[in-house]
């Protein structure tokens, strides 16, 4: 049996649907911040219970401009975890600011008894990420970010509609950062992404960022981007958004079957906590496994594209050579590089694939 990581083949089959819409954008030449876009927005924020949304290019934008937004700039520092995609460290560093990373939970989110004791006085932000589509400990970081008076930017590129205490995750700090590039939960054609926010001033900033800081046609504000959505993609983001419940909702049912077997493995696999308060979106679905280098070769000789997300940590990478961290800095971010495993849990497997992953992972660990 094959057990596909991917899914972009199966997903699209109704791509006729959405090529009539976007022939009506063409129709009317309505490419640049258009009514598709603004329709997007609208829909995209009133999932998420956020007053405004603001499309960009992408969520590395997304993160970007709401840094630039709230000032962040050389000499500056922003702390974020240091088992995140590059991106959100790469964003920090366009603003020219210095990316300063925080260990991690067994949940894999930002460490929150750490952030106290990384703050100094050139802190500017906290960007905790939802990583894997684990809402971070939102109450506990809030609470630090108050008490210091700094802005979050909730990096939630992997948790479209997780959830903290029954709030959608990217609508606790004063922007959320969202992708929809195709390897997220809402993925479209291409490159795309998305800011919510609930503050008027803030959309209306990142509104003229993201349009080279364009007041209007004649009127320029400050220097900004060329980092509009592209129609096309807001019109496969709309026609998505209505299918994003049950994509949402299958992959936590194949999750929690996953979860049911796997947590019996005790000693071979460990499955992280799922607390009651939080509703997990599973965007990699992330585990800790003993000998995983042989069970990952295992997996893969069996027909399963299982991954690792990521075998070395921010700290550790050569981009981040200059900030002078070293090996042990971050003892659970660098132990889990070692040891979680990505299983593919997406909305077009069927449960026969589950199970045959289970089986898998059984028969790797009886030998
Ligand atoms: C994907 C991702 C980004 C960047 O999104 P792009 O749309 O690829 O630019 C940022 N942060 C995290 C955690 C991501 O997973």
């Amino acid at each position: 049996m094959r057990v596909k990581y991917s899914y972009l083949e199966e997903q699209f089959t109704d791509y006729r649907t959405i090529f009539d819409r976007i022939a009506e954008v063409v129709r009317t030449g309505d490419f640049t911040l258009g009514s598709a876009v603004s329709r997007f927005e609208e829909e995209f924020a009133a999932k998420l219970g956020a007053r405004f949304g603001i499309g960009v290019n992408s969520g590395t934008d997304a993160l970007v401009l709401s840094l630039k937004a709230i000032g962040a700039g050389p000499g500056d520092e922003v702390i974020t975890a240091a088992n995140t995609f590059i991106a959100t460290a790469g964003a920090i560093a366009a603003t020219g600011a210095r990316p300063v990373y925080c260990d991690v939970t067994d949940e894999f989110v930002i460490y929150p008894d750490m952030i106290a004791s990384l703050i100094t006085p050139k802190t500017r932000a906290l960007v905790p990420v939802h990583y894997a589509g684990v809402p971070a400990d939102m109450d506990r970081i809030m609470a630090i970010a108050e008490e210091h008076r700094l802005p979050v930017v909730e990096d939630a590129c992997q948790a479209f509609l997780a959830e903290y205490k029954g709030k959608c995750c990217g609508t606790f700090g004063i922007t959320g950062a969202f992708s929809l590039h195709p390897l997220k939960n809402l993925n479209v054609w291409g490159d795309a992404g998305i800011i919510v926010t609930d503050d008027e001033n803030m959309a209306d900033v990142l509104r003229r960022l993201r349009n080279h800081g364009l007041r209007n046609r004649d009127e320029v504000d400050f220097f900004g981007f060329n980092s509009r959505l592209d129609s096309v993609q807001a019109v496969v983001g709309s026609h998505l958004i209505e299918t994003s419940d049950w994509i949402t909702q299958t992959r936590i049912k194949w999750a929690s079957r996953m979860d049911d077997a796997l947590g019996q493995m005790d000693g071979d696999i460990m499955v992280p906590a799922r607390r009651p308060h939080k509703r997990y979106v599973h965007h990699l679905y992330m585990v800790v496994a003993r000998d995983r280098d042989e069970l990952l070769e295992f997996l893969i000789e069996n027909g399963v594209d299982a991954k690792i997300h990521y075998p070395i940590p921010l700290h550790l990478q050569r981009c981040s050579a200059h900030l002078g961290y070293q090996q042990g800095d971050f003892p659970i971010t660098e132990q889990q590089a070692h040891s979680i495993i990505t299983f593919p849990v997406h909305q077009h497997l069927d449960e026969e694939q589950i199970d045959y992953m289970i089986e898998c992972v059984r028969r790797f660990y009886d030998r």
